[in-house]
C-alpha cells in the first residue's frame, strides 16, 4: 500500500504555485499608504539586504499552535523567532522578543497575527521574497484560481523531510483522545463549499483578543482548513490544537482534549454552532446560510396517536398485541422537520443465548435501512403506542448518513457490528423523494421553480467515519475520497494510507457522507 501510494505520487508532476502573486499586491498597497502618509513614511524602516537571513531554520518552525509568549503566556503581539521558534512578545525596547535577540542572538521574527517579518534588535521590516515560504506557512493564502485547481489539478507536494503528499490529504496529531475530532475535521474537509469558503475566508479586521467564542471557532476552523490544504506545507502533517481550543471552549468543555466523545454529537453541535454564526451575520435579504445550503434536508413525520386514553387504554394495547381485535381511535399528526443528517437503525443481532457470542456478523444493504423514509409502512413505538412514518421531502447536496451502532443499556454501551452494504457511486435515492406530483396539489408544485427543476438525487461517497474496536475503548478513523486522482485514503490521526475502493466498503462505518452528482 505504501509502495502504491508512492508510485502515485512520482507519476504527477509537481505543480509549482508562485507565492509571489499573494505578496505582490500587499507590497502594492503598502507603497500606496506610504505616499498618502508623509508620516508613517518617515516611521517605516525596511530593508531588502538583512545579513541574517542564513539564521533561518525552517524546520524548527511550527505554527500550528497557540500564539502564547514563552515566557510571559500573554497572546498579546506574538513574535516566533526564525531561528529557534520559540514564541516571544514583542517586539520593542525590553520585550521578550527584543531580549531574546540580545541574549542568543537569534535576530530575525516573524510577527504571527500579520505574517510581517523584523530584525531585532535593529527593528526594521526585512522585505524578501525569500520569506513568502515562512510567510505562506503561518497565513496560507487562497484565491478561486487555485482553489478550483485543488479538485482538477493533482498538486503534489514535498515536506521539508522530504514526506511526499497531496494537499487535503495530510495527517492530524491526536492531542489526546481527539481521534473522534480528527475524522470530523477530515471528513468536512471533503465538503466543497465549506472547504472553499474557509479556504477563501479572509479577516475582516476582527479583534481577536474580544471575540465570541462561536466565532473563534469559525476563524480557526478556517485556518486550519488552510493547512490542511497549503501545498507549501513545512511538516507534511497539521496539528488541530487551536480548533480543539475552541471547541472546548465555545462548547463549554462538552467536548474536550483527554476524553472520547460520539463524534455524531459533536458533528451536530459543530454544524449548528457554525450555522449560528453564519446567520448572525448574514444580511437580511438571504435566506439560507453556506451550511443550510450544503447539509439541509426536510422529513415529514407522520405520526398516528391513540385517542383513547382511558383506564382501559394500556388494557386495549395489550389485547391488541396479542392479535385481539380491539378498536382503537387514532389521531393523525404531520410535522416537517429539517435535517442535516438521517439516522438509520440496524436491526438487532442474533446472539448465541449460552456462549453469549454473535452467531455471525450480519450484513444488511444501506437501502433496506433507508426503507425508514419511504413514507410508506408505519412503525409502532413499543412504549406509547404510537405508529410513526417518515418520508423524505428533500434532500441536501451533502447528505450525512448516521448508522445507529451504540445502544446504550442499564450497564454499559453496547455497540452493534453489523455490516452495512452500500454502493460508493451512484447511490440513487430518486425512489425515497416524496413525489410532490402526486399529492394532488399541482398549483403549487407548478409555482415553485425549485420543485420543477430538474434535480438529480444520485449521490457518491465523499467521506466515511468508520469506528473499530469495542463500544468503550475503541477508535475512529476516516476514509476519504481525493477527487484530483480519484484514489481512496485512509486516515488515523497522523497516518495516511492509499487504499483500494474494495476496502471502503467492509469497514464498520458509522458516519457517511454523500455528494449530490451535479447533472451538466
Ligand atoms: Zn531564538
Amino acid at each position: 500500500m505504501e509502495r502504491n501510494h508512492k508510485d502515485n505520487l512520482l507519476k504527477k508532476r509537481k505543480a509549482e504555485i508562485d507565492l509571489s502573486q499573494f505578496y505582490q499586491k500587499n507590497q502594492e498597497e503598502g507603497d500606496k499608504t506610504d505616499q498618502s502618509n508623509g508620516e508613517q513614511q518617515v516611521q517605516k524602516r525596511q530593508r531588502k539586504d538583512c545579513p541574517y537571513l542564513g539564521q533561518i531554520k525552517r524546520h524548527v518552525l511550527d505554527f500550528d499552535f497557540e500564539r502564547q509568549c514563552s515566557v510571559t503566556l500573554s497572546n498579546l503581539n506574538i513574535y516566533s523567532c526564525l531561528t529557534c521558534g520559540r514564541y516571544f512578545q514583542g517586539k520593542g525596547k525590553n520585550t521578550q522578543a527584543y531580549t531574546h535577540s540580545l541574549e542568543e542572538a537569534h535576530n530575525v521574527y516573524i510577527n504571527l497575527h500579520d505574517s510581517r517579518v523584523w530584525c531585532l534588535p535593529d527593528n526594521y521590516e526585512v522585505e524578501d521574497a525569500a520569506l513568502n515560504d515562512i510567510k505562506y506557512n503561518l497565513l496560507p493564502l487562497y484565491n478561486q484560481q487555485l482553489v478550483d485547481k485543488l479538485d482538477s489539478e493533482p498538486i503534489f507536494s514535498r515536506a521539508l523531510d522530504g514526506t511526499e503528499f497531496y494537499p487535503g490529504c495530510l495527517g492530524l496529531n491526536n492531542l489526546k483522545q481527539t481521534d473522534y475530532v480528527n475524522v470530523m475535521i477530515q471528513a468536512l474537509c471533503r465538503i466543497k463549499p465549506l472547504r472553499d469558503f474557509c479556504l477563501i475566508y479572509k479577516l475582516s479586521g476582527e479583534n481577536l483578543n474580544n471575540v465570541d467564542p462561536k466565532h473563534l471557532l469559525v476563524l480557526n476552523f478556517a485556518e486550519l482548513v488552510k493547512k490542511i490544504w497549503n501545498p507549501k506545507n513545512f511538516k507534511g502533517h497539521v496539528s488541530p490544537h487551536e480548533v480543539l481550543q475552541s471547541i472546548s471552549q465555545a462548547s463549554s468543555k462538552r467536548f474536550k482534549i483527554g476524553e472520547q466523545k460520539d463524534p455524531i454529537n459533536l458533528l451536530t453541535w459543530f454544524l449548528n454552532t457554525f450555522n449560528e454564526d453564519l446567520a448572525s451575520k448574514n444580511s437580511k435579504g438571504k435566506k439560507q446560510t453556506m451550511i443550510e445550503d450544503t447539509f439541509q434536508g426536510e422529513i415529514e413525520l407522520s405520526q398516528l396517536i391513540p385517542k383513547n386514553k382511558d383506564v382501559n387504554f394500556l388494557n386495549k394495547i395489550a389485547a391488541m398485541k396479542t392479535n385481539v381485535d380491539v378498536n382503537v381511535q387514532y389521531e393523525m399528526k404531520n410535522q416537517k422537520t429539517k435535517f442535516f443528517f438521517l439516522t438509520l437503525d440496524l436491526p438487532q443481532v442474533p446472539l448465541f443465548k449460552e456462549q453469549n457470542q454473535l452467531a455471525s456478523i450480519p450484513q444488511i444493504p444501506l437501502m433496506t435501512l433507508l426503507k425508514k423514509f419511504d413514507g410508506k409502512s408505519f412503525i409502532e413505538e413499543r412504549v406509547t403506542a404510537i405508529k410513526k412514518k417518515y418520508r423524505i421531502v428533500s434532500l441536501p447536496k451533502y447528505l450525512i448518513i448516521h448508522i445507529k451502532r451504540f445502544h446504550k443499556n442499564d450497564y454499559f454501551i453496547e455497540k452493534n457490528p453489523t455490516i452495512v452494504n452500500f454502493p460508493i457511486k451512484n447511490l440513487d435515492l430518486t425512489e425515497y423523494i416524496w413525489d410532490q406530483n402526486s399529492s394532488g396539489n399541482k398549483e403549487e408544485v407548478n409555482g415553485d421553480k425549485a420543485a420543477t427543476e430538474k434535480v438529480s438525487y444520485k449521490y457518491d461517497l465523499v467521506a466515511n467515519i468508520i469506528h473499530d474496536g469495542q463500544a468503550e475503548d475503541g477508535k475512529y478513523r476516516v476514509q476519504i475520497h481525493h477527487k484530483p486522482t480519484d484514489q481512496w485514503y485512509d486516515i488515523q490521526d497522523l497516518h495516511v494510507n492509499n487504499i483500494m475502493p474494495q476496502q471502503v466498503v467492509v469497514s464498520e462505518c458509522y458516519i457517511l457522507i454523500f455528494e449530490r452528482q451535479i447533472h451538466n
